[in-house]
């Protein structure tokens, strides 16, 4: 039994109708045309529909938002949004659960139609990057570990603070692990080898330079450059908070941080993933976010380390005085404009980019870019922006040729000035 979509390898209707080995001829009979709608992250057919219900309650119980359930009666039946709404224009908030609940091809998203009739996918957990709320995802990637081919969550993990919720940032914000990846160093505007990237990076380490951290570092990589930096004229600082002190922002969420006034409780995290669920959709969909709280908004335009460089002592928000004698500037996973940097602030200044991807807004503003792993490919922990605990991070699919792991980076710069670091 096959129908042409995607789904065939999950689609339970068929792998049941095979094992009873059921006639198609003999369950056949008129056909009702059903809606069909395509949005920008799943499609909906309902002609594939078998109304078993699961996405209603994953959205209502799982999602909280109940954006869909049934409408019509009889063979007529459909799931829908409010009025048959667009979903674009409904509650929906893009999460992506429904699509990942519906056991055949009536919800699918779009991202899986680009590798149809695939073996079942290898699966790796890892923490989301996007942002401090540290959503627990599965990572799904073709047999080769080529690349992400969706992204999924697991409902019964026991301790993924999510409980399997993810915002569409977290669900559909994969891409970037493989579009314009960085694959060779290079020095004035030419490709050179990583041998010459090393001594360039080691040089810069000799000088007074300011390292400056994104906060998807994980807390080795964190540890690392902190290594790096030690008994030399070498600052390292946090991700650019837009003068917010991260003390108070962390401590506005209840966290155990020094401003935490005495005796409040932790945040319910599964609770903060479902506010930035909806955040997430305004932000996504250009609509007015003013509704949401200042804190909110911050949280979520960081990355997920935040806590990591919080409590390593490298989070600051006097940045211009970081440049002040710095005769280099070496920013790590993060861009100049992250820490309100205009190119004239920077002017004079030997200027290096350890990145996964190319930034067309910084194009020639570097001396040297050095390739690293992206957040799919990384390995370590983030530590929870709410204290209690290490998140895994776990790496998915290979690195291509040419990117390195951003702590061998170091210690490879390092071991060129005599020290070695862990
Ligand atoms: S994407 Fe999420 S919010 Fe939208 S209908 Fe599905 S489960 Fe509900
Ligand atoms: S989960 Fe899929 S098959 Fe089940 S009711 Fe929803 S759309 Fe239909
Ligand atoms: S809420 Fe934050 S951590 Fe969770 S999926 Fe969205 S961006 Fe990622």
């Amino acid at each position: 039994m096959e129908c042409g979509c995607p789904d065939i390898h999950e689609c339970k209707l068929r792998e049941y109708a095979i094992d009873l080995e059921v006639c198609p001829e003999r369950v056949a009979g008129a056909h009702i045309k059903k809606e069909e709608e395509v949005n920008r992250f799943y499609v909906r057919n309902m002609d594939k529909c078998i109304l078993c219900g699961r996405c209603v309650r994953v959205c209502d119980e799982v999602a909280g938002v109940h954006a869909i359930d049934f409408a019509r009666r009889g063979f007529e039946s459909v799931t829908a949004a409010q009025y048959y709404k667009d979903m674009e224009l409904s509650e929906c908030t893009f999460c992506g659960l429904c699509s990942q609940v519906c056991p055949v091809g009536a919800l699918l998203e779009r991202r899986v139609e680009r590798l149809p009739h695939q073996d079942k996918m290898l699966t790796v957990k890892t923490t989301c990057p996007h942002c401090p709320v540290g959503c627990e995802l599965v990572l799904n990637m073709d047999r080769e570990r080529a690349r992400i081919t969706r992204i999924t969550t697991d409902m019964d993990s026991v301790g993924s603070p999510n409980r399997g919720l993810t915002c569409l940032r977290g669900r559909y914000h994969f891409r970037s692990v493989e579009k314009d990846r960085l694959t060779q160093p290079m020095i004035d505007g030419k490709h050179a080898e990583w041998t010459e990237g090393i001594e360039k990076l080691a040089e810069a380490l000799k000088d007074k330079t300011a390292i400056f951290l994104g906060a998807s570092v994980t807390d080795q990589e964190i540890s690392a450059i902190k290594a790096a930096a030690r008994d030399r004229p070498v600052t390292a600082k946090g991700f650019g908070l837009g003068g917010v002190d991260a003390a108070e922002l962390l401590a506005s969420f209840d966290v155990d941080s020094p401003k935490t006034p005495k005796g409040k409780s932790k945040p319910n995290t599964a609770d903060l993933a479902q506010k930035m669920t909806l955040l997430s959709k305004a932000v996504e969909f250009g609509k007015d976010s003013s509704g949401f709280a200042e804190n909110l908004k911050t949280l979520y335009s960081m990355g997920a380390n935040i806590r990591g460089l919080f409590d390593s002592g490298v989070v600051t928000h006097t940045h211009q005085e970081a440049l002040k004698d710095a005769e280099t500037v070496i920013f790590v996973d993060c861009s100049p404009g992250d820490f309100g940097f205009t190119k004239d602030a920077l002017k004079g200044m030997k200027k290096i980019l350890l990145a996964s991807n190319t930034c067309e807004a910084y194009e020639g503003t570097f001396d040297i870019i050095l390739p690293i792993t992206a957040w799919a490919e990384r390995e370590g922990t983030y530590t929870s922006a709410f204290g209690e605990t290490k998140l895994p991070v776990h790496g998915g699919p290979s690195p291509p040729e040419g990117a390195r792991p951003l702590r061998r980076i170091f210690a490879e710069a390092m071991r060129k000035l005599g020290v070695e670091i862990p």
